[in-house]
């Protein structure tokens, strides 16, 4: 009755300041027309170059002066289709294949959409929203067969979501009390183990904590990437002998490099015995547990204190969504609560729907990362995403059979997971040409590393797009460039 009192009219009065448009008929036309340039950009996707070099024009378009007077959304829209579109990175392609990207789908790109309007900022306070996202959390706890009263969230992306892991576990052992009195003594010894091969966002996680990047260990691997096992205890036992404190070893699912995954229940087992924390960087890898046929190479990630993975990369969720999972969601909340006035929790009301995210990481307002993940998750099903995980992986592996039977190319990690590093049969200088000069001919976009001291393309396969016709394309192209490059065929 009181809202009816006071709230009846849905006209807007002249007069004050809004930016709603003045005519909502042309906004409604102009929207249809994007959503339905977005959904032909998808469909028609493989007609257009994976990438392309942003042509100095365009870039100069970017150095405008500042836009104090109105535009007019019809030239906002033109200058994007014209000068954004066409210079993309290109992961919506097929033909990405480089470092691990995800695809993204149209659902996803919906869901976008519809964020947007709500405009949710899920900080906190009670709204439906926020059930959103705790359902996701819930969903991932059982994805991860983690115990219940584990917690969690949405973080930018990986390297943020094992920022967090490490300061759980740094909280794990010095106490809460280290969030007002610093690391002092004790926080200036611990030491935390990672594989040689693991992400750089570890030592920027331990350096952004306090500890120093020089804090966490890098430990040598065996030859299939995975972390030496001997060579962690004796790290462990050096600096325990040191008068060091270990405190924190991290696994990885799913090297960066080249998909190595570390025997986590080896690592589960060690932390068990050795009482230390054990985190797991699964950033793509840890998502294979959707496919049951790759579930057994990630055994053990069930036992880590914390995950840190990407939906935005196997799991085709649109940019950006990044997720940490801690089993001792007491813990986790010690590690980030702060009582401040202005945000206290009521009983009822708006400012109810205790406990917030915002006591669980360090953001206080966050967008509605959990709608895409959620639309994303209920339209394809688990079991859908997995079988496409699946997929990249056996591309990996009709890669690696093509390297093989190609003389002109040279295998140097056969398929581990969704990965695959060869190069043509050259050296460094023509192998980076090759790569290059295949980002410019728009029909594949690998990256590169080094693989015992050789650079190596590197084909990694996480698009659900990408089919075995991209794989031949890249070999194809890469065989014509390389003879290009090579007048001399080395052999
Ligand atoms: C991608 C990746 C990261 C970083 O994740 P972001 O989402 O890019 O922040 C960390 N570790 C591994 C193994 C990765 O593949």
């Amino acid at each position: 009755m009181l809202y009816k009192t006071y709230m009846s009219d849905r006209k807007r009065p002249d007069g004050e300041p809004s930016l709603d448009p003045e005519n909502w008929d042309d906004l409604r036309a102009q929207g249809h027309g994007m959503l339905d340039d977005m959904v032909d950009y998808i469909v028609d996707i493989r007609a257009r170059p994976v990438w392309q070099p942003i042509p100095d024009a365009v870039r100069a378009r970017f150095r405008e002066p500042l836009p104090q007077a109105p535009g007019d959304l019809k030239a906002a829209y033109d200058a994007f289709r014209e000068n954004v579109v066409p210079y993309a990175a290109g992961n919506v392609h097929p033909g990405f294949m480089g470092w691990v990207h995800g695809g993204g789908t149209a659902v996803g790109m919906l869901a976008e959409m519809l964020a947007g309007g709500l405009n949710a900022n899920l900080g906190g306070r009670d709204h439906a929203p926020v059930e959103v996202e705790r359902q996701i959390v819930e969903w991932v706890r059982q994805i991860f067969e983690f115990p219940e009263g584990a917690t969690g969230l949405f973080v930018t992306g990986s390297s943020l979501a094992n920022f967090i892991g490490v300061l759980v576990a740094r909280a794990a052992v010095l106490g809460p009390s280290v969030r007002h009195a610093g690391l002092g003594e004790a926080g200036g010894k611990l030491r935390a183990y990672a594989s040689a091969g693991a992400h750089r966002c570890i030592p920027l996680a331990m350096d952004l904590s306090g500890m120093g990047s020089d804090a966490v260990r890098p430990i040598g691997t065996d030859a299939d990437g995975r972390m030496d096992m001997t060579k962690l205890g004796e790290a462990v036992a050096r600096d325990r002998a040191a008068g060091l404190t270990p405190f924190l070893v991290v696994g990885t699912a799913g090297t960066v490099d080249t998909g190595s995954i570390d025997d986590l229940d080896a690592i589960a087992d060690f932390c068990a015995a050795e009482k230390l924390r054990f985190h797991v960087d699964g950033a793509f890898g840890a998502i294979a547990v959707l496919s049951p046929r790759l579930k057994p190479l990630v055994k053990g990630l069930e036992r880590a204190d914390s995950i840190a993975f990407d939906f935005h990369k196997w799991g085709q969720v649109p940019y950006d969504a990044g997720f940490v999972l801690v089993r001792d969601g007491k813990l986790h909340r010690d590690t980030f609560a702060s009582p401040a006035a202005y945000l206290r929790p009521q009983a009822r009301g708006l400012a109810a729907g205790a406990p917030w995210f915002s006591d669980y990481g360090p953001d206080l307002s966050r967008g509605f990362r959990a709608l895409k993940t959620w639309f994303t998750l209920k339209t394809y099903g688990l079991d859908r995403i997995g079988r496409t995980i699946e997929h990249s992986c056996e591309l990996a592996q009709y890669l690696e059979a093509r390297v093989r039977a190609e003389p002109l190319l040279e295998l140097l990690t056969p398929a581990r997971l969704n990965i695959v590093c060869f190069r043509y049969r050259a050296d460094d200088a023509a192998n980076a040409k090759i790569v290059v000069e295949l980002h410019e001919s728009g029909i594949a976009a690998p990256s590169t590393t080094t693989v015992d001291g050789k650079l190596a393309i590197r084909a990694a396969f996480v698009n659900h797009r990408t089919q075995r016709r991209d794989v031949d394309a890249l070999v194809g192209a890469v065989v014509t460039l390389g003879a290009a490059a090579q007048p001399e065929n080395p052999r």
